[in-house]
């Protein structure tokens, strides 16, 4: 629990927002446009949290694989999407069953693979419809959703009698990779608000690797972001907040603490947020590994690979040309990178997925993400309180949902939070 602060004295500014993640970000940013004297002080060297991209010979390795999905309603609103020249990729998947590598694809966006998708064994009318009720209500009334009962993933498909191939081979562990939960322990609301963002945009990359999109979000605020500084004390009181980083203490009127989960005990009196980790394998290989850039999954469910794909297909940018990068992800068992698994089992369960060999692939680098995504047990919470007191405010995506939409969302509602103490003339929109 943070002590108070002690006295008044000249301040550093009037907010300051603890951590350069997109949530930080995007507060520091509503801050600054409604003219409030804001400053970002960041404990690593670049913006971006956890969306960060390493440049390893020429390949764009994402610390991390994920997606920016442009139908994000908070991507919508606060990002320039065209300035990011995302690169999309195929609405549909690559399942490895039993002797085949069958294609499944959303019919409205690909209809060319149609056929394939019938023919791929993986789709029964029943189980179809089955997932369609299902997903109506969150396709088209998404805060009904909100409202009602939660339950976990593997519950709510089994209620639901999404009981299938479709579910078995596809869906569950696509889920188990994008959720990092391979039980399906997740909450079946943000499963399901997911699939909707699946279903109604295309994901893809920004043409020069994610941190575009954290360094989009910095570009207005210029030199307010301080880089390379840890915030190691913060003490809120009635006169002011005093925030001890870099072998000083900063003033302030309010302080925004937007840490991720796993390190949000330690400012502020919230208790941690259990985390859920995973690892990106990059890999260069010479050509592409399947006709398709669509993301592979193993049906049969063998190995350490929840997901693969080759984004080059799609983003060329992210290899030097003549070259191909494929990212590979695999879920730790704790936060011990030690009990992850092994290169070799990895490049194994790879040329298995696909069908080809993979020996000649060389591992440009491993990302072990120990604290990649808040863990998300139902029932969904995705509207924590933001304000702790009237100076002690958090963001972070644990306070709405693990996602960018969710980090986005949470730092505009303590940026309006903070806005509407201020009165009449910064009353935010809703948000
Ligand atoms: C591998 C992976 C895949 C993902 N895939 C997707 C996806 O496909 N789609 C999607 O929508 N989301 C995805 N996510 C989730 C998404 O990236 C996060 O939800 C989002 O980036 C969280 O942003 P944040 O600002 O809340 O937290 P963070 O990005 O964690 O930012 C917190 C910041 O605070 C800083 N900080 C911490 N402590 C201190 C301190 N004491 N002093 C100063 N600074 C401090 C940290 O260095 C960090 O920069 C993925 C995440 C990972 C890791």
């Amino acid at each position: 629990m943070p002590a108070e602060a002690k006295g008044s004295g000249p301040i550093d500014a009037e907010v300051l927002v603890v951590g350069a993640g997109v949530a930080g970000l995007r507060c520091a940013a509503e801050l600054h446009e409604a003219g409030v004297d804001v400053r970002v002080l960041e404990r690593s060297a670049a913006v971006g949290g956890r969306i960060r991209t390493d440049v390893v010979d020429g390949f764009r390795c994402d610390r991390g694989f994920q997606l920016l999905n442009p139908a994000y309603p908070a991507v919508r609103r606060y990002v320039d999407v065209p300035a990011l020249r995302l690169r999309q990729f195929g609405a549909g998947a690559l399942v490895r069953r039993e002797g085949a590598l069958a294609t499944v694809a959303d019919p409205r966006r690909a209809p060319r693979l149609v056929v394939p998708t019938l023919r791929s064994g993986l789709i029964s009318p029943r189980e179809v419809a089955a997932l369609a009720r299902w997903l109506a209500p969150v396709l088209t009334r998404p805060r009904s959703v909100l409202e009602a009962p939660d339950t976990t993933l593997s519950a709510a498909l089994t209620e639901a009698g999404v009981t299938g191939p479709l579910r078995r081979e596809l869906l569950e562990p696509f889920l188990a990779g994008v959720l990092a939960d391979a039980e399906g322990v997740t909450s079946a609301t943000f499963a399901r608000l997911l699939l909707r963002s699946f279903a109604l945009g295309a994901p893809g990359v920004p043409e020069d690797g994610m941190r575009s999109l954290p360094e989009q979000l910095a570009r207005p605020l210029g030199d307010r972001v301080t880089t390379g500084i840890e915030v190691v004390g913060v003490r809120a009181g009635a006169a002011g907040v005093e925030v001890d980083a870099g072998d000083r203490t900063w003033r302030a009127e309010a302080v925004v603490v937007a840490v991720g989960g796993e390190a949000v005990a330690r400012l502020t009196p919230l208790p941690p947020v259990p985390t859920k980790s995973l690892t990106t394998w990059w890999f260069a290989s010479d050509a592409a590994p399947a006709p398709l850039p669509l993301i592979a999954v193993d049906g049969r469910r063998r190995g350490p690979v929840q997901n693969a794909l080759e984004l080059t297909s799609a983003a060329p940018s992210y290899a030097p040309a003549g070259h191909h990068l494929v990212e590979a992800t695999t879920l730790a068992r704790g936060t011990d990178s030690s009990e992850e698994a092994a290169e070799g089992e990895v490049r194994a369960h790879l040329a298995e997925i696909y069908g080809i060999d993979t020996r000649a692939w060389r591992l440009v680098i491993r990302h072990h993400v120990p604290h990649a995504l808040p863990s998300q047990p139902p029932p969904l919470s995705a509207r924590q309180p933001v304000e702790l007191s009237d100076r002690l405010l958090v963001a972070g995506d644990h306070r709405d949902t693990g996602s960018i939409q969710g980090a986005l969302v949470s730092g505009t509602r303590a940026a309006h939070a903070l806005l509407r103490r201020r009165g009449p003339a910064h009353r935010p929109a809703a948000t």
